[in-house]
């Protein structure tokens, strides 16, 4: 099965209106690499003036709430994303789910929830280094998948990322044979849940540390299917070799 890399950026709580300009190069950068998807998840205030920039790149939130509407302050539904312009939004990520307490459950409703709203989701699965340590992360991984999968998952309009959580933002990342090792768990799992079928067309991507240097090696293991990039995606400048690294496998 041949999947199309998927390089989307994460770009947390950074960036204000003066970070236009980058957007609008990274979009650039995403057209010259036609052969990749590439999307940027921006903060939810920035989703409708970035969408305004991007040309062709779809632009993404980090996070939904799983329910309609309500008395949830501070939060933001599928269906706001949707209005202000996002095609995508990144669901339990690791910083949320250790923030803000998200369980497995609340990541399913969310995927859930964006689906509704015609948004495709990124839904992030990782280890800690304990649990790493300890033998654990396929266990760790394999189980937040199952807990987390949404109803009708399909690799339309979903893609899981692994992330492991000592990797993020901290210049470190697990060998090629260890991403492999976990990618194809990762695949072997959604095939007892999907099928053999939907599990060999949705996309794995790896994040965690990726940059301009070790996107080819990380992108190239078996299993991989492109990128969340963190911190490397707040320029073009980084972002760009990340994107044409995807675009030479
Ligand atoms: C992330 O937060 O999803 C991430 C992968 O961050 P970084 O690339 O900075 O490690």
């Amino acid at each position: 099965m041949m999947r199309r890399k998927l390089v989307a950026g994460n770009w947390k709580m950074h960036g204000l209106k003066a970070a236009l300009p980058e957007v609008a190069a990274i979009a650039r950068a995403a057209a010259a690499n036609p052969g990749v998807d590439v999307a940027l998840c921006v903060p939810a205030t920035l989703i409708a003036s970035a969408a305004g920039v991007a040309g062709g790149m779809p632009v993404g939130g980090q996070d939904c709430h799983a329910a309609e509407q309500g008395a949830h302050t501070g939060c933001i539904s599928a269906a706001m994303l949707a209005e202000a312009g996002a095609a995508l939004t990144i669901v339990g990520h690791s910083e949320r789910r250790a923030d803000q307490g998200e369980t497995d459950a609340d990541v399913k409703g969310k995927a859930e929830a964006a689906h509704r709203h015609g948004l495709r989701a990124i839904l992030c699965v990782g280890e800690m280094l304990d649990q790493r340590d300890a033998g654990q992360a396929e266990a760790v991984v394999t189980a937040q998948l199952a807990g987390s999968l949404p109803e009708g998952a399909a690799a339309e309009w979903l893609a899981i990322a692994y992330e492991p959580v000592w990797a993020i933002g901290t210049g470190r990342t697990p060998t090629a044979a260890d991403v492999a090792a976990m990618h194809g768990a990762i695949r072997a799992k959604l095939g007892e849940l999907l099928g053999a079928e939907a599990a060999a067309a949705m996309r794995v991507l790896y994040g965690g540390s990726v940059n301009g240097a070790n996107a080819a090696a990380l992108l190239g293991c078996a299993d991989v299917d492109g990128a969340l990039v963190g911190g490397a995606s707040l320029t073009a400048e980084k972002f760009g070799p990340i994107v044409e690294a995807a675009a030479g496998l």
